[in-house]
C-alpha cells in the first residue's frame, strides 16, 4: 500500500524559506533582465524599447473558486491574462513579478503547486520571473502578477485610434470561456446534492480548457507581424465582446456595426448554450475571459486579412452619431450595450 504522502506548512519554511523554495530553480532567459529576484528589486535594460506594464489581482472567492480551479491551472492563467494584456498593446511579456497571499489553509505543496503553472506560462511564454511579495493572509488566497513588455518603438497599438471604415476583427472564437464556467458551476451544484457524482466532462473538454487554462495569443501578434499588417487599434477580450468593442468605440471616438452571422463560436459553445437554454451569441457578447484579440484594421488590409487562419472579421467601424450596433441574423439594428445588448428577442 501506497503510503500517504506527508503535507507540509508554510510555517515550517518561514517566509525565506519559502521564498528561496518558490524561486531558486529561475533561470533568466531575457537578456534585458540584469537582476532578477535576490535584490530589494529587480534591474532591466530595455536600451532604446518602448515599455508596457500591466498588473492583475486574483482573489479567491471573487475571481476563482478552489473547488474546481487546481492551484497550477489557477497559477498558469494568472501569468497569462497579464501576457494577454501585453500582446493587446503589440508588445512582448519579458518578465512578471507576483505578490501572492496566503492563508494558513494552504499547505507548502499546495503553493509549489501554484508556482509550477506559474513557472510554466514563463517557460511556455519565454517570461523571467524578477520578484514578488509574500505575506500571510486571514481569507484566503490572493495573487497579483505584474508583467513588464517590450515594443519597438513605433509598434505600440492602442485603444484610441480606431478610425471609421476600419474593419472589426478578432481572434479565435468567444463565449467558451464562460461556457466552461457554467459548466463547472452546475457540475459543482451537482455534487454538493451527491458527492459520488462523477461528471462527464469529456465532450466539453474544449470549453473547460477554455475556462481553467486559457492561452494568451502571442501567435496572433506573430501571423500579423509576419503579413506586414499593424492593427489601427486592439484589446484583449476579458469583459465580452460587446463591454470590449465599446471601449475601443469610446476611446477612438467612433461607432461600430457588428454582424451576428460573423461572429465565430465553437461548436461546445453553441451545444452547451443550448443545453443551459442560453443563446450563444450572448455568451460571445457578454460572457468574457476569452483572451482573444479584438482589433480594428485599415480597410487596404481586408484582402490579406481574410486569408488568415484563426481570425474572423465581424464588422466595421462607423462614424460615432451611428451608435454601436449589432445587425442581427435577421436583419435587425439592435445596441450594443457593457451587458450585450438590451433586448434579447428569440
Ligand atoms: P523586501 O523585504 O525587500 O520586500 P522580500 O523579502 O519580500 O524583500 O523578497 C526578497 C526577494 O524575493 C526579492 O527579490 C523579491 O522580489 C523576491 N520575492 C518575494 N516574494 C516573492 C514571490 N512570492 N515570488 C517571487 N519572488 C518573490
Ligand atoms: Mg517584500
Amino acid at each position: 500500500m501506497k503510503e500517504k504522502e506527508k503535507i507540509h506548512t508554510i510555517s515550517e519554511l518561514g517566509e525565506f524559506g519559502l521564498i528561496n523554495r518558490l524561486t531558486k530553480d529561475i533561470k533568466i532567459k531575457n537578456k534585458s533582465t540584469l537582476k532578477g529576484v535576490g535584490d530589494d528589486a529587480a534591474v532591466l535594460d530595455y536600451k532604446n524599447k518602448k515599455i508596457v506594464v500591466t498588473t492583475d489581482l486574483l482573489v479567491e472567492g471573487i475571481h476563482f473558486d478552489l473547488t474546481y480551479t487546481p492551484l497550477k491551472h489557477l497559477g498558469y492563467k494568472a501569468a497569462v491574462v497579464n501576457f494577454s494584456d501585453v500582446y493587446a498593446m503589440n508588445a512582448q511579456p519579458k518578465q512578471i513579478t507576483v505578490a501572492i497571499a496566503l492563508s494558513s489553509k494552504f499547505s507548502l505543496e499546495a503553493v509549489d503547486e501554484l508556482y509550477s503553472g506559474i513557472h510554466l506560462a514563463c517557460e511556455n511564454y519565454n517570461v523571467d520571473l524578477i520578484g514578488g511579495d509574500t505575506s500571510s493572509s486571514l481569507t484566503g488566497l490572493a495573487i497579483s502578477i505584474t508583467a513588464i513588455g517590450e515594443c519597438d518603438d513605433d509598434n505600440i497599438v492602442y485603444r484610441n485610434t480606431a478610425k471609421v471604415n476600419d474593419i472589426i476583427c478578432v481572434s479565435g472564437d468567444l463565449g467558451s470561456a464562460y461556457m466552461g464556467l457554467q459548466l463547472l458551476e452546475r457540475e459543482k451544484q451537482v455534487f454538493k446534492i451527491d458527492p459520488n457524482f462523477q461528471p462527464d466532462f469529456v465532450k466539453y473538454d474544449y470549453i473547460l480548457e477554455r475556462q481553467l487554462k486559457p492561452e494568451a495569443r502571442r501567435d496572433i501578434i506573430k501571423l500579423l507581424k509576419n503579413n506586414s499588417i499593424k492593427p489601427t487599434s486592439m484589446i484583449d477580450i476579458s469583459d465580452g465582446l460587446s463591454s470590449d468593442i465599446l471601449h475601443i468605440c469610446k476611446n477612438s471616438k467612433v461607432g461600430c456595426c457588428l454582424y451576428e452571422e460573423k461572429i465565430p463560436l465553437n461548436r461546445q459553445t453553441i451545444d452547451m448554450a443550448h443545453e443551459l437554454n442560453i443563446n450563444p451569441i450572448v455568451c460571445a457578447l457578454n460572457g468574457g475571459e476569452d483572451y482573444e484579440l479584438l482589433f480594428t484594421a485599415s480597410l487596404n488590409d481586408y484582402e490579406a486579412i481574410k486569408t488568415l487562419l484563426n481570425i474572423s472579421i465581424i464588422g466595421h467601424i462607423t462614424d460615432e452619431s451611428e451608435g454601436k450596433n449589432l445587425v442581427t441574423t435577421d436583419n435587425k439594428n439592435i445596441p450594443l450595450t457593457a451587458q450585450g445588448w438590451d433586448t434579447m428577442e428569440k
